[in-house]
């Protein structure tokens, strides 16, 4: 009985996730980096979400997590902090993932093939890819002894990246031998991420924005940039499928119409955005983000505004929460305090997200007007 107990502790200590990439990631001289960087985000995340300090950052950071996975709804502290800590725990996984020294051991495999098939009926069809077609219903990568029931998924268009899980793919006979790895999980990062954007990109042209993060964005001055503009850096990707990957599936993605775009994150329900991949990776954005100065806008009035002024500046604030606009993270003032707490006071009708964004006490002003959690 105690030697259980000192190996289940041991192994505890000792346990993280291990990844390996394949030599087709070689190809792509980004992938390296960008998943060293999904991994460093995701560190940043976790802290974020556990940081108990009162700096503004960390507090622009907990209104973001309120609004991506509905805080507000939770009258309850304790509640609240159990669920930033549903959030946290991929993250953890993520942040603690050691590369592996081979394929078979490694938990979660990343694949930059595009998951290209080899059809033995189709006398064009090259051999040597990882995917053969065996039928129509039966699509077979014995390089993980696993195979999937439909074609894989980066031979559809619009696909970013894609994640098999045990409980998508069926193992091949003899899955198991020479030491394979049984919980394994495999990654494609598609073609179409690491394509590269135009040269000259009009800031509204979301789309094509660049792809891979270099040197020069920590300084870049981003205003007028939304978040969505972010939506397709390679690490972004490589996060949301490590989400699908960390937790076996559990972490999937909410249906289509849900999911493209900060303005349906923001809106989606609880239950989903906790079970939807593209919320945790819109969150670890905002990391990223906060790492380099930038949040949502947040209410600073003067004290020579006049009441219109602050009204409109009220309705600016509100507007650019909803479409994800970025500010320049600044620290706050104690007369500006003052002057927004004195704000409120008077105006009933702001609403949960632009108390959030008061900038005061963090908890106070949505628990006044929680909606039933
Ligand atoms: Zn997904």
């Amino acid at each position: 009985m105690r030697a259980t107990l000192v190996l289940f502790t041991l192994t505890s200590l000792t346990y993280g996730l291990t990844y390996y990439a394949d030599d087709s990631c070689w190809n792509f001289l980004d992938f390296d980096l960008a998943l060293e960087e999904a991994i460093k985000i995701a560190g940043l995340t976790y802290a974020r979400l556990a940081s108990t300090t009162d700096n503004n950052d960390d507090k622009d950071f907990d209104n973001v997590f309120s609004i991506i996975f509905n805080g507000y709804e939770y009258k309850d502290k304790n509640k609240y902090a159990e669920a930033k800590a549903d959030v946290r725990r991929p993250f953890r996984l993520i942040m603690n993932m050691k590369e592996a020294s081979n394929l078979k051991q490694s938990d979660i495999r990343f694949f930059c093939d595009n998951d290209r098939v080899y059809d033995p009926t189709d006398p064009k069809s090259r051999k040597g890819r990882r995917w053969e077609k065996l039928s129509s219903t039966l699509y077979v990568d014995e390089k993980n002894m696993m195979s999937n029931p439909v074609l894989p998924q980066c031979n559809l268009p619009g696909i970013d990246g894609t994640t098999y899980v045990r409980h998508w793919q069926t193992r091949l006979p003899g899955h198991n031998k020479d030491d394979e790895n049984d919980d394994r999980v495999t990654i494609t990062i598609c073609d179409q991420t690491f394509q590269k954007p135009p040269p000259k990109i009009p800031p509204d042209q979301t789309y094509y924005f660049p792809q891979a993060i270099t040197n020069d964005f920590p300084s870049r001055d981003w205003t007028g940039y939304r978040i969505d503009n972010f939506h397709h850096l390679i690490t972004g990707v490589i996060i949301h499928e490590l989400m699908h990957a960390v937790t076996k599936g559990g972490i999937k993605d909410a249906p289509p119409d849900l999911t493209t775009g900060w303005e349906k994150i923001e809106k989606m329900p609880r239950e989903t955005a906790n079970k939807n991949a593209e919320s945790y990776a819109v969150l670890a954005r905002f990391a990223m983000l906060a790492q380099w100065g930038w949040t949502l806008p947040r209410l600073r009035t003067q004290p020579k505004d006049t009441e219109a002024e602050k009204q409109c500046h009220l309705k600016q604030v509100e507007e650019g929460i909803r479409v994800g606009l970025l500010a320049k993270n600044g620290n706050l003032f104690r007369r500006q305090l003052a002057r927004t707490r004195e704000l409120r006071r008077r105006d009933k009708t702001l609403s949960n997200r632009v108390r959030a964004f008061l900038g005061e006490d963090k908890f106070e002003p949505y628990l006044k007007t929680a909606k039933v959690a």
